[in-house]
C-alpha cells in the first residue's frame, strides 16, 4: 500500500519504517524539517534500538522517505496515519492542537483529492474524539462525507519506547475501531503480518478502541503504583518485598488473571473492606503513606452513592424492589455488603423497598445468620419477601444487586417494570426497560 504517516516522533517513525519494511511504500511528515532530514538521509530521528539500521535499509531501497510537505504526502498515498503528540495543558486536559491541525491540513488536500481515502488515528485520544473533533474537522475542510469519500479508524499504538521495534512486531493486541466494514478491512489486511494467536485482534466501535488505550494506561500506572505501595510497606516492616510480590505474581488464579477485573458493583463482604482497612490503618502507625490503597474504600463509598443518587434523581421512583443484597450470588454474608448499605440510604429516603434474596432467605430460617438478621437487621428483615415475583409486584423498579442466575431476562417477563443492573448479569447495555448501569 501507498502509506503517509503524519507526525515523526516515537511513534510515528517507528511505524513509518516498519510498515515500509514490510513492503509498502511510506512517506513520513513531520513539521520538523531536522526530523525529515534525518530519515531521508537513512538515520532515525530518535533513540530508538535497531531504528537507525531499518531506517537506513528502507530509505536505501526506496520504500521510505520523508517530507514536510503533508499535501504531497497525503495525495500520493491511499492511507494516512495520524501520530502526532498529544501532550497534557496546564490543567492535566489532553491538548489536541496537533490533531486538530493535522486533520484540517489532511481535510484540505482530501479537498482535492479523488478516490476513496483511509485516516488512522494512531495518537492517543479521548474516548469521543475521533467522532466529535476529528471527523467532522475532516469533513468540514475536504467538504467530503465520512464512508463515502473517506473511512475513519483508531488504531491505538502500545508501543514502548526501547523495544518499539520488537512491540510492533509482537504487540500484546491489534484494536480496530473503523467507522465502516471496509475501513476495517483495510487496516486488518495491513496488519496480516501480525499472528493473531499472539496479538488477537478486535474490531470495535470508534469509542471503544479510543477507551482501550486509557484502560491500559490507568492499568499500567495502577500497577506500578500499587507495586511500589506494597514495597514501601514491606519495607518499613523489613520485608523483602521482591519475595513478597514474586508470590503475589505467582498467583495466576485471583491475582494476575481476568479475575476481579470485570465492572460491576462495589466491593463488600467480610474479608476486602476489613483488610484494605487494616492495612491502610497500619500504614498511617507506621508514618507513611499510600495514596492508592487509601483511595480504595473511598471510591467504593462512591460507588454506592453514585447509584444512589441515581435512584433518587433520574428515576424518583418511590417503590424499589431489590433483587440479591449479599455482595455476590451463592453466598448469604452480608457483612460490609455494599447492596445493604443503598437499602439503608434509600430506607432513610422513604423509599419503598421489598427484598429478595434467596440465600439470606434461607440463613433467616435456619442459617448462622439467622440471629444477626433477626436481631440486627430489622428493617430487612420486615421487607424480605419470599419470591422474586412477591418483589416485582410491590415495586415500580428493580434493582439487580447481585449476579444470581435467575434475575436473567426478568425484564423480557414484567415488561412495565424498570430493570437496573448493578451486577452486570446481561450482555447487554440498554433494552426499552432495562439499563446496566455499570
Ligand atoms: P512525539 O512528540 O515524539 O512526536 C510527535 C511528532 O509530530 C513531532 O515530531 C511533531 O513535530 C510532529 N507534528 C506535530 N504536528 C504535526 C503536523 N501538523 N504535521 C506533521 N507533523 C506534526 O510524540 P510520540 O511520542 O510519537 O506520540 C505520538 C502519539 O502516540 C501521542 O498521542 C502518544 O500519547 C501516543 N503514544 C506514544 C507512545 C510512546 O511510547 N511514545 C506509545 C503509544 C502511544
Amino acid at each position: 500500500m501507498n502509506i503517509s504517516v503524519v507526525g515523526l516522533g516515537y511513534v510515528g517513525a517507528v511505524c513509518s519504517a516498519c510498515f515500509a519494511n514490510e513492503g509498502h511504500n511510506v512517506i513520513g511528515v513531520d513539521i520538523e524539517k531536522s526530523k525529515v532530514d534525518l530519515i531521508n538521509q537513512g538515520k532515525s530521528p530518535i533513540v530508538e534500538k535497531d531504528l537507525d539500521k531499518l531506517i537506513e535499509k528502507n530509505v536505501k531501497e526506496g520504500r521510505l522517505k520523508a517530507t514536510t510537505n503533508l499535501k504531497d504526502a497525503i495525495k500520493n498515498t491511499e492511507i494516512t496515519f495520524i501520530a502526532v503528540g498529544t501532550p497534557s495543558k496546564d490543567n492535566g486536559s489532553i491538548d489536541l492542537t496537533y490533531i486538530k491541525e493535522a486533520a484540517k491540513q489532511i481535510g484540505e488536500v482530501l479537498k482535492e483529492k479523488n478516490g476513496f481515502h483511509t485516516v488512522v488515528m494512531r495518537s492517543t485520544v479521548l474516548p469521543g474524539t475521533g467522532e466529535e473533533v476529528v471527523i467532522p474537522i475532516i469533513e468540514e475542510f475536504s467538504n467530503k462525507k465520512l464512508n463515502i469519500d473517506f473511512g475513519y479508524a483508531s488504531n491505538p499504538e502500545f508501543l514502548r519506547e526501547s523495544t518499539a521495534i520488537y512491540d510492533f512486531y509482537h504487540p500484546p493486541k491489534t484494536v480496530i475501531g473503523a467507522s465502516n466494514n471496509k475501513t476495517a478491512d483495510i487496516l486488518e489486511n495491513l496488519y496480516s503480518f501480525i499472528d493473531t494467536n499472539e496479538a488477537p485482534l478486535f474490531k470495535v466501535k470508534i469509542k471503544e478502541a479510543e477507551m482501550v488505550k486509557y484502560a491500559d494506561n490507568s492499568w499500567h500506572a495502577t500497577k506500578v503504583t500499587f507495586a511500589n505501595e506494597i514495597g514501601m510497606i514491606c519495607s518499613k516492616l523489613e520485608i523483602d518485598s521482591h519475595k513478597v510480590m514474586d508470590i503475589f505474581c505467582a498467583d495466576r488464579k485471583l491475582n494476575i488473571s481476568t479475575y476481579y477485573l470485570r465492572p460491576g458493583f462495589a466491593f463488600g463482604g467480610s474479608c476486602l473492606p476489613k483488610d484494605v482497612k487494616a492495612i491502610t490503618h497500619k500504614v498511617k502507625e507506621l508514618d507513611e503513606n499510600t495514596p492508592l490503597l487509601n483511595s480504595l474504600m473511598q471510591s467504593n463509598e462512591y460507588q454506592i452513592k453514585r447509584v444512589y443518587k441515581y435512584f433518587i434523581k433520574p428515576l424518583k421512583k418511590k417503590k424499589i424492589g431489590i433483587l440479591g443484597i449479599s455482595f455476590k450470588a451463592d453466598t448469604d454474608d452480608l457483612r460490609e455488603s455494599p447492596v445493604l448499605e443503598l437499602i439503608e440510604m434509600l430506607i432513610g429516603k422513604g423509599y419503598f423497598i421489598s427484598i429478595y434474596d434467596e440465600n439470606v432467605l434461607k440463613a433467616k430460617e435456619e442459617g448462622a445468620a439467622k440471629e444477626y438478621i433477626e436481631t440486627e437487621l430489622h428493617h430487612i428483615n420486615e421487607r424480605l419477601k419470599k419470591s422474586i415475583n412477591d418483589v416485582i409486584s410491590h415495586s415500580d423498579v428493580i434493582l439487580i444487586g447481585n449476579n444470581n442466575e435467575k434475575f436473567k431476562g426478568l425484564e423480557e417477563k414484567y415488561k412495565d417494570k424498570i430493570f437496573i443492573d448493578v451486577a452486570a448479569i446481561g450482555d447487554k447495555m440498554k433494552g426499552t426497560n432495562y439499563i446496566r448501569i455499570v
